[in-house]
């Protein structure tokens, strides 16, 4: 089997490199060579140019064209995204997005993805020969196996980079944290995280949020989301502070060891991931812990 595998996110190429290396040829193509190398894709190919997804389409469909190529798998990213849809296009093939698993035998891909917004997960065979990959699709392992950098160079692009901002991050990885205070739509606006900051120092705890407080809303940062389009933690200690417990946000904290929830909801789906639940008002709540940790 032999596999092109696009990332211009280095961290869901190595997954994919990692989960395929073993039963398939992976040629890699992505713009940080040097970090992809240690993955041990069979041949990885360095881009050179802007990365922007009309001239990463028309590398992927030459190589493609090259033969002997079973499956296509790109990184959920923005330009992942777009790449895909592009090459869907211009290879008249089918493409399959947002799959969390991913196995290819005999000409047929079986993938799995969530379905009705998370609720259920949907597993399919199909001809596709495109696969859009989700985060996490299996864990990323350095390997022993060799291989050397081939320059890609990518074709001029119709679209013109004007400026490039970075994008205003948190100070802290999350992923990496041991207590993490997680706040949701109940914190109610921005203005009440100045409540929620002294309780996390107390617990020395790193603080992100749901979804629509990290990206609807902005009240955090987005790399302190937390869920299936967020991050994955895995702290020893998770507070969920008036959060619903939607699936979505579950898969993103479902390894933590112990979850202590808070919401006013005594219904709340929160409740049923954690270890120690509590019905009633958030801000009464964390400033009563507040106040005992401080005896
Ligand atoms: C494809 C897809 C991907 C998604 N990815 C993610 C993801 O990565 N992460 C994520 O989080 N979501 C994700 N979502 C969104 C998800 O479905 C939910 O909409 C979201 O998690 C709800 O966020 P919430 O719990 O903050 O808000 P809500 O569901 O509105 O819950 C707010 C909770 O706060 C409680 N509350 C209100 N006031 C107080 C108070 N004063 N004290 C205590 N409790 C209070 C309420 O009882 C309620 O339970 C995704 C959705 C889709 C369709």
């Amino acid at each position: 089997m032999k596999i092109i595998a696009f990332s211009d996110n280095k961290a869901i190429l190595s997954q994919i490199i990692s989960r395929f290396r073993d039963e398939a040829e992976v040629h890699a193509i992505t713009p940080d060579p040097d970090f992809i190398l240690k993955y041990g894709a069979s041949k990885t190919f360095g881009l050179k140019g802007d990365v922007l997804s009309g001239p990463v389409s028309k590398a992927i469909e030459k190589m493609y064209q090259s033969g002997g190529y079973d499956l296509i798998a790109i990184g959920s990213t923005v330009t992942g995204r777009e790449v895909a849809g592009l090459l869907s296009a211009m290879l008249s093939t089918q493409a399959v997005s947002e799959v969390n698993s991913l196995s290819f035998n005999g000409g047929k891909a079986t993938t799995s993805r969530f379905f009705y917004g998370g609720k259920s997960l949907l597993t399919e065979e199909s001809v596709a020969k495109i696969a859009v990959v989700a985060p996490g699709l299996a864990e990323a392992t350095e390997s022993s196996k060799k291989s050397d950098i081939t320059e890609l160079q990518l074709e001029p692009s119709s679209v013109k980079i004007v400026s490039r901002t970075d994008k205003k991050g948190g100070s802290v990885d999350i992923e990496k944290a041991q207590v993490i205070v997680s706040v949701g739509r109940g914190l109610g606006k921005k203005e009440n995280l100045e409540k929620v900051e002294p309780f996390a120092k107390a617990v020395h705890g790193e603080i992100a949020g749901s979804r629509p407080v990290c990206l609807d809303y902005g009240w955090l940062s987005e790399d302190r989301q937390v869920g299936l389009s967020g991050k994955k933690v895995q702290p020893k200690l998770y507070i969920a502070l008036g959060i619903s417990g939607q699936i979505q946000h579950i898969a993103g904290m479902r390894n933590s060891k112990v979850v202590i929830a808070v919401n006013k909801d005594k219904s709340a789906p929160i409740f049923e991931e954690a270890d120690y639940g509590i019905v009633g008002d958030l801000f009464d709540v964390i400033g009563k812990i507040k106040d005992k940790l401080a005896q």
